[in-house]
C-alpha cells in the first residue's frame, strides 16, 4: 500500500485548517484525534474572529497590572499552587518580550495570520450549507470611567496604523449599540469589521465533515510517541502504528509532550480558560463584548449566551476550578443585569501558549518530514486558517512572500 503523504496529529481548529489546506493542494490526508475532533480547547472558546486581534499579551508596561489582575475581586489571572515551577522562569521570558520593539515586531506577525482570517473561513464554509456559521460583528470593550485619553496607548495605536477602525462610543449611542449592558459602563471602545462565529465546536464538525467528503482519512486514536527511520515517520499510537511520510503535530496544549518523545523541548505553557454558557438568557448580545476587569468575551450564540475567558496557569490535567463558574455567573451577572443564568453549562479549555503569544509553524531542525503548527494561544480560532495556508506552502515548498521568520520553532531550539 502507498504511504500516506501527510498525518496531521491533533484535529482542533488549527489542525483541521492545516488538514484542508494540505488536501486542497493535492495531499493524501490523514487526521488522528484521540477524542472526536474540535471538541477541546477549539470547542468552547468565545468564537471571535478578528483581524486586529494582534497585540501580544507581554506589552510595555504590563507587568504593573499583574497584581491587578491576580488580587482583584473576579480574579482574571490565576496561577494553581503546582504550578508555580513552571511559570517563573516561563513568566519571565514572557515578560522580557514587553519592550516596544518586540511588540511591533510580534504585532506584524500577529497581523499576517489574523487579517486574512474572516476571508478564508468565508472560502471553506463555501457550499457547506453553514454559510452563516460565521456572522460579521464589532468587537466592544467596555470601559466604567470614560477619559479621552482611551485610544492613545501603544496597543491601538498599532491597531489604527495597520487599518482597524476604532472609536469610543458613550451614553445612547453605546445602549443602542449594545442593549443589554449595565448602565454602569460609561464608555465603550468598538472596533469594527470583526466577525464572530456562532459554534466554535460545530464550525470544527463542519470543516472536518468537509475534509472527510473530499476523502481524508479519520482516525481516533492517541498518539503516544512519535520516531523516524529514514524518510519514514512511525506515529505510536494507542490501538496501534501508523507510517507516514510528513507528520504535522497540531495536538495544542499537548503538543509539548508529543515532542518531548523525539527529545525536543519547547517553553509551551497550559493557560486554562473557562466559559458559561446560559441556554435560556433571555437577551440577545449583538457584539463580542469584552470586559476587561473579569478577563471575559460575551455574544450570542447558538444555544443562548456565551462568557468565556479568564487565564488560569495549571497543569494540562489537574482538574476545572469549580470555583470559576460562579465567579463567571457574577462577571455575568455585572456585565448583562437582565440576563437569566438559571441553565448554565460550565467549561473549562486549554490554550497553548508561548512567552511570545505566538504560535510556531513549519518543520523542525534535523528531523527531516516533521512539521510543527501549534501555540496559538488565545487566537486559535482567527489564527488557523492562515496557519494551515503557511504551513503547507512551507511542505509544498512553496514561495513564501511574507516575513515568517518569528514564527520559526528555531526561536526556542537550535
Ligand atoms: C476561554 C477561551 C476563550 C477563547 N476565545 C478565543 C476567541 O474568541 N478567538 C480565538 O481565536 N481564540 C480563542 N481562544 C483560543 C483558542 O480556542 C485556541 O487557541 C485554539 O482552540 C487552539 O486550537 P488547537 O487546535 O491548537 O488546540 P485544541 O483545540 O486543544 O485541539 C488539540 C487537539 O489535539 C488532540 N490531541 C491532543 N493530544 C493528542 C494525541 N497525543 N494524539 C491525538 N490527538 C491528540 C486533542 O484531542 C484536541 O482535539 C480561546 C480559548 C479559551 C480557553
Amino acid at each position: 500500500m502507498k504511504l500516506i503523504d501527510v498525518t496531521v496529529i491533533g484535529g482542533g481548529i488549527v489542525g483541521i485548517c492545516s488538514a484542508l489546506s494540505l488536501q486542497e493542494s493535492g495531499l493524501r490526508v490523514r487526521l488522528i484525534d484521540k477524542d472526536n475532533p474540535g471538541q477541546a480547547t477549539s470547542f468552547g472558546n468565545a468564537g471571535v474572529i478578528s483581524p486586529w486581534s494582534i497585540l501580544p499579551h507581554s506589552m510595555p508596561g504590563f507587568w504593573k497590572n499583574i497584581p491587578k489582575l491576580m488580587l482583584t475581586r473576579w480574579r482574571p489571572l490565576s496561577v494553581r499552587a503546582g504550578a508555580w515551577p513552571n511559570i517563573i522562569p516561563w513568566g519571565l521570558n514572557f515578560l522580557s518580550k514587553g519592550t516596544e520593539e518586540n511588540t511591533r515586531a510580534i504585532a506584524d506577525a500577529m497581523s499576517l495570520l489574523c487579517f486574512p482570517s474572516i476571508d478564508l473561513y468565508r472560502k471553506y464554509l463555501k457550499n457547506t450549507g453553514h454559510e452563516n456559521l460565521v456572522k460579521d460583528s464589532s468587537y466592544l470593550q467596555l470601559v466604567t470611567k470614560a477619559n479621552e485619553s482611551l485610544l492613545k496607548d501603544l496597543g491601538t495605536q498599532i491597531r489604527i496604523s495597520k487599518g482597524a477602525n476604532i472609536e469610543i462610543i458613550k451614553g445612547l449611542d453605546l445602549r443602542s449599540f449594545e442593549p443589554s449592558i449595565s448602565s454602569e459602563f460609561e464608555a465603550g471602545i468598538v472596533i469594527y469589521n470583526t466577525a464572530r462565529t456562532l459554534s466554535p465546536g460545530r464550525l470544527c464538525t463542519v470543516l472536518v465533515n468537509k475534509l472527510k467528503a473530499q476523502g481524508a482519512n479519520l482516525i481516533k486514536d492517541n498518539i503516544l510517541k512519535i520516531h523516524r527511520n529514514g524518510e519514514t515517520w512511525f506515529l505510536k499510537g494507542k490501538k496501534k502504528e501508523y507510517q507516514t511520510k510528513f507528520v504535522v503535530i497540531s495536538a495544542g496544549a499537548w503538543s509539548k509532550e508529543l515532542l518531548s518523545s523525539i527529545k525536543v523541548d519547547v517553553p509551551l505553557i497550559t493557560e486554562r480558560g473557562y466559559h458559561v454558557h446560559c441556554s435560556k438568557p433571555g437577551i440577545e448580545i449583538l457584539n463580542s463584548v469584552v470586559y476587561p476587569e473579569g478577563g471575559v468575551i460575551a455574544s450570542s450564540m447558538e444555544g443562548g449566551v456565551r462568557v468565556a475567558g479568564q487565564a488560569e496557569f495549571g497543569s494540562i490535567d489537574e482538574a476545572p476550578d469549580l470555583k470559576r463558574e460562579k465567579t463567571l455567573i457574577k462577571i455575568s451577572r455585572k456585565m448583562f443585569p437582565d440576563i437569566n443564568l438559571n441553565k448554565t453549562n460550565f467549561w473549562m479549555g486549554r490554550r497553548p501558549s508561548f512567552p511570545d503569544s505566538i504560535p510556531v509553524i513549519g518543520s523542525v531542525p534535523n528531523q527531516p518530514g516533521l512539521y510543527v503548527n501549534f501555540g496559538h494561544s488565545h487566537h486559535g480560532l482567527m489564527m488557523a486558517p492562515k496557519s494551515g495556508e503557511i504551513l503547507t506552502n512551507i511542505i509544498m515548498q512553496k514561495p513564501i512572500n511574507e516575513d515568517i521568520n518569528l514564527l520559526n520553532i528555531k526561536r526556542f531550539i537550535k
